[in-house]
């Protein structure tokens, strides 16, 4: 099975991410990691050039379009020969990311479903894990990460997160049945509790 895992800054993402890769070994699964964008050494390049502060100036287009050669790259050079072995493959963001950030963030709307369609060749998650946290509760999270350093979209104003969790929202309320949403303003165990749930309705557990 191929599975996402969705949520903005301080969702506990990275977290949930290790315990979902530990449950699924000890369930007999081989899991393959990975992270968006990113995930294979170009894709790491495209990241590196996206999340540079120093290209502040980057279109939203662009930056669009970036995040979509990634993918595509992503999706046949890794995901899919993973899949093809009988991997389970486990991957920190997908196409739905792009949705909330490029789609509703920086307004491209339904264009950036369509680009992903095609750099993706159609490729969708079994089942996406949506981390649900208000932009709020997020941010106040994150900042008690000490020595955590703001990226350039990290550094994006309120309106541009709100905008994004809508989103996502929206994405989880259309694919009920692909997401898992999940409140993720709650201590790390019960929120892993609810997502071995759809975890095991997912494997058959
Ligand atoms: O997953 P992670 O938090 O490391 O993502 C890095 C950054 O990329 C985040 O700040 C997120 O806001 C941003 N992002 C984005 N559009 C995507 C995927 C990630 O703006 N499609």
């Amino acid at each position: 099975y191929f599975i996402s895992v969705e949520g903005g800054d301080g969702s506990g993402k990275s977290t949930q991410m290790q315990r979902i890769e530990a449950y699924l070994t000890e369930m007999g699964q081989e899991v393959l990691l990975t992270r968006e964008p990113g995930g294979t050494p170009m894709a790491e390049k495209i990241r590196e050039m996206i999340l540079d502060p120093a290209n502040r100036d980057l279109t939203g287009r662009a930056e669009m379009l970036l995040y979509a050669a990634a993918r595509a790259q992503h999706v046949e050079e890794k995901i899919l020969p993973a899949l093809r072995a009988g991997k389970t493959v486990l991957s920190d963001r997908f196409t739905d990311s792009s949705i909330a950030y490029q789609g509703f963030g920086r307004g491209l709307g339904d264009m950036v479903a369509e680009v992903n369609r095609i750099a993706t060749g159609g490729l969708e998650p079994d089942l996406t894990i949506f981390l649900n946290i208000t932009p709020a509760a997020g941010m106040a999270r994150k900042n008690r990460q000490d020595g955590h350093v703001l990226d350039r979209l990290e550094q994006e104003k309120a309106a541009f997160h709100e905008a994004v969790y809508a989103g996502y929202l929206q994405l989880a309320k259309e694919n009920s049945t692909r997401i898992a949403d999940i409140d993720a303003d709650r201590p790390a165990e019960a929120v892993f509790a609810d997502i071995r749930k759809a975890l095991d309705r997912v494997f058959g557990f």
